[in-house]
């Protein structure tokens, strides 16, 4: 069988080069006569994983020792709740979001369980077609939470506010796949599963010194300070997903980092969207300006065309196109291990389509 063009928006393709020694570690961890499934996160063996996991979000994000890096389970939906328990003052916290989106909308309602929710902006009237701009963030807030990418509805967030509160960044979708000024941002999330890993853990980047302020008792496992005393090891962590996330990101390392990824996202996008603006048969749901360059959320101009489309992007070998259940229409994940010989095959399909 030969390996499909997978633009599936989550889990996602990985590198080749990672599949490989994954599957290596799998058989003989580092020629130690074990599997990395089976041996202690505690051991000598797997404690400089965690270590240099941590360490390489940091050098390729290019932000200093005022970061820590932790890795956790339960997915980014367990970080709409962790944000606000660490986050929202216990006595009138208040928390400011942008509504973007399914998974923004969904932040919004656990922030909720904990203190007043003000949606600054929201796009939901016009089916998170396009990112809300005109917004300002008031003073009084303990934070500003916001989603960087859509990855549903395939919008971007293309700048970030200046806000007077600590700015937080779902970053799930677009992680590492275009450069940014980081050190703009207090707290950084991402659920590995869409552009640096496997599923089964979640990135946390948070600035110490947001932390400890809000008078909350936060249970164990919800405290980021106690994840980062216990360096990420506070309980058992996701070995496995933390070892494939941490090939994931030496091999974006050593591919020139994320400028060099960053051009390579650009010109999978440009090809993708050039297509879709010349093919009279495709159109997009969004807004051209707020484009997401990771995921291309599209459809037919002419319904009567879909077992064709789909028949022929099938039998191109192609995986993962479906947009998803709540929108409908394909939708086009380009994550950073995506190569663009795969978009050439998806544009040459939409070409024939007549
Ligand atoms: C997929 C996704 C989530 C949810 O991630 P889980 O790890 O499944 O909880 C949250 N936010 C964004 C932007 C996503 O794309």
């Amino acid at each position: 069988m030969s390996k499909k063009h997978n633009f599936s928006a989550g889990p996602c393709i990985l590198p080749q080069e990672v599949f490989e020694k994954s599957a290596q570690a799998i058989l003989d961890f580092n020629g130690i006569g074990l599997s990395i499934l089976e041996i202690s996160h505690r051991s000598k063996d797997f404690v400089p994983v965690m270590e240099e996991a941590r360490a390489i979000v940091k050098r390729l994000l290019k932000l200093g020792d005022d970061y820590e890096v932790v890795y956790l389970g339960g997915g980014a939906s367990l970080q709409f709740l962790m944000v606000p328990f660490n986050l929202m003052k216990a006595e009138n916290g208040k928390a400011a979001y942008l509504d973007t989106g399914t998974w923004a909308a969904n932040a919004i309602k656990e922030a909720k369980h904990l203190g007043q929710v003000d949606v600054v902006a929201s796009s939901k009237d016009e089916n998170y077609s396009y990112i809300p701009k005109n917004y300002t963030v008031g003073e009084g807030y303990d934070y500003f939470h916001c989603t960087s990418n859509n990855t549903i509805y395939g919008t971007q967030m293309k700048t970030f506010p200046d806000v007077p509160t600590s700015l937080v960044c779902d970053m799930s979708s677009d992680i590492f796949s275009r450069v940014l000024d980081f050190s703009k941002f207090d707290l950084i999330y991402a659920g590995a599963q869409k552009n640096m890993g496997p599923a089964g853990v979640t990135m946390v980047c948070v600035k110490k010194d947001i932390l400890g302020k809000t008078g909350r008792n936060i249970p164990s496992y919800l405290d980021y300070s106690l994840h980062i005393k216990k360096e990420s090891m506070f309980n058992t962590p996701p070995v496995f997903p933390v070892y494939a996330t941490l090939l994931t990101l030496q091999h974006l390392e050593n591919n020139g980092g994320i400028a060099a990824a960053e051009i390579r996202n650009e010109a999978k996008a440009k090809l993708l969207y050039g297509e879709i603006d010349r093919n009279p048969m495709f159109e997009t749901f969004c807004k051209e300006e707020d484009r997401s360059l990771m995921n291309v959320s599209f459809k037919l101009t002419d319904e009567s065309k879909k077992e064709e489309f789909d028949n022929a992007w099938k039998a191109a070998g192609i995986n993962g196109l479906n947009g998803h259940r709540s929108l409908g229409g394909y939708r086009a994940s380009l994550y950073n291990a995506l190569p663009i010989e795969s978009v050439q095959v998806l544009v040459e399909v939409m070409n024939s389509i007549k």
